[in-house]
């Protein structure tokens, strides 16, 4: 598929060339250019974080195409209620097209972090399938859909403090996969504390995993983790962390 050339920017409303975002407004978005490899928190270098090199992430590297600020968070939070959109292509394009500028070699599989069956009943579909769905196609790389199941009740993770939302998600993936010596990228729409791709990371790590990838489209600035993060699970079918 490929984009048609009659677009008008989505931002400014102008013409715009080969997709919904116009060059001027691209330029401007907020790109996660400078952020720590392993965790993907934006920083003012491209160093390990304090975090990572304090304690060490269950992933071996992170990529976040985009900072979670305006306007890419509105996007994202639509893209939790509509499917496949023309926004959510261009968004997933930015995500694979960031991966493929990576030196590293391509992970074997990806895997998209499973919705608990719960919300998957709400929502109607998993915004992390669809993205993974998305880019594993622009990067010729298999997504395993099924096979991991999200067995744990989460509990309600407003006003819990990062460490308490760890706690909240432990033990709530359940890996029904050899993944032995696989190299697997884990994808979701948003990583803000990090707590839910932490413990699947971990769940795929006990599965044989070799190498761990987290691809997001984008991550929460550390002073707005926990404020973005109370924001995301005030209603039912939010709930990432
Ligand atoms: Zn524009
Ligand atoms: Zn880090």
């Amino acid at each position: 598929m490929n984009w048609v050339d009659n677009w008008h920017c989505r931002f400014c409303g102008e013409p715009a060339r080969g997709g919904p975002v116009c060059e001027g407004c691209r330029a401007d978005l907020p790109w996660n250019d400078l952020a720590c490899p392993r965790c993907a928190l934006p920083g003012a270098t491209d160093d390990i974080c304090a975090d990572c090199l304090g304690a060490p992430p269950p992933m071996d590297m992170s990529l976040a195409p985009f900072v979670y600020a305006p306007p890419i968070d509105q996007l994202i939070q639509q893209l939790k209620f509509n499917r496949l959109l023309a926004d959510a292509r261009w968004l997933c394009d930015a995500l694979a097209d960031r991966r493929r500028d990576h030196p590293a070699p391509l992970p074997d599989l990806i895997l998209p972090v499973p919705l608990h069956r719960w919300r998957l009943w709400w929502r109607g579909y998993n915004q992390a399938a669809v993205i993974a769905r998305h880019v594993g196609r622009r990067l010729k790389v298999p997504v395993q859909l099924h096979n991991i199941g999200h067995s744990g009740a989460r509990v309600h993770q407003v006003g819990l403090d990062a460490r308490a939302r760890r706690r909240a998600v432990r033990g709530a993936f359940d890996v029904r996969l050899d993944l032995r010596d696989r190299h697997v990228a884990l994808v979701d729409d948003v990583m803000t504390t990090g707590a839910t791709v932490h413990e699947l990371a971990q769940a795929v790590r006990a599965a044989g995993a070799r190498h761990i990838e987290v691809w997001v489209l984008a991550r929460t600035p550390k002073s707005q983790g926990r404020a973005a993060a109370r924001q995301s699970t005030a209603r039912p079918g939010q709930g990432r962390t």
